[in-house]
């Protein structure tokens, strides 16, 4: 999710969940890695991505996406660029503003913080 996982994590992440299910003495416990098994199983193509493209096709990882703000969305309330902690943010009042992608860390606070939804994440 943080884009600093190696391909070979993947098949440590599967021998754990194996170990796991095989050592646990409840039935709890035997099924708890069901989750990263069957992902694995079914969805292996998404984690290969994960790893070794530092790509989230559901761009739900905020670290593998870029936040963009949207011009057709944006008012220009300025909320955005007063809440960013790195001064990311440029725009004039009632102008859509725009996010330097080179300073932004990626922290979400300005998509929390707009009232007008128009900060997206776009898949990288
Ligand atoms: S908070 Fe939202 S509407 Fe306001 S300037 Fe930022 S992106 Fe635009
Ligand atoms: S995600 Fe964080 S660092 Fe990036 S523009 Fe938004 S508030 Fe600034």
């Amino acid at each position: 999710m943080n884009g600093k996982a190696e391909p070979d994590d993947l098949n440590k992440l599967e021998r754990l969940a194996n170990n796991i299910k095989k050592s646990a003495i409840c039935g709890l416990g035997q099924t708890a890695p069901n989750p990263v098994l069957s992902t694995l199983k079914y969805f292996r193509e998404e984690y290969v991505e994960h790893v070794s493209y530092n790509k989230c096709r559901a761009g739900y990882c905020r670290a593998l996406c870029n936040l963009v703000i949207n011009p057709e969305k944006c008012r220009g309330c300025g909320i955005c660029k007063r809440n960013c902690p790195v001064g990311a943010i440029s725009g004039e009042v009632k102008m859509p503003h725009e996010i330097n992608q080179k300073i932004c860390i990626k922290c979400g606070t300005c998509a929390d913080k707009c009232p007008f939804h128009a900060i997206e994440k776009q898949t990288i």
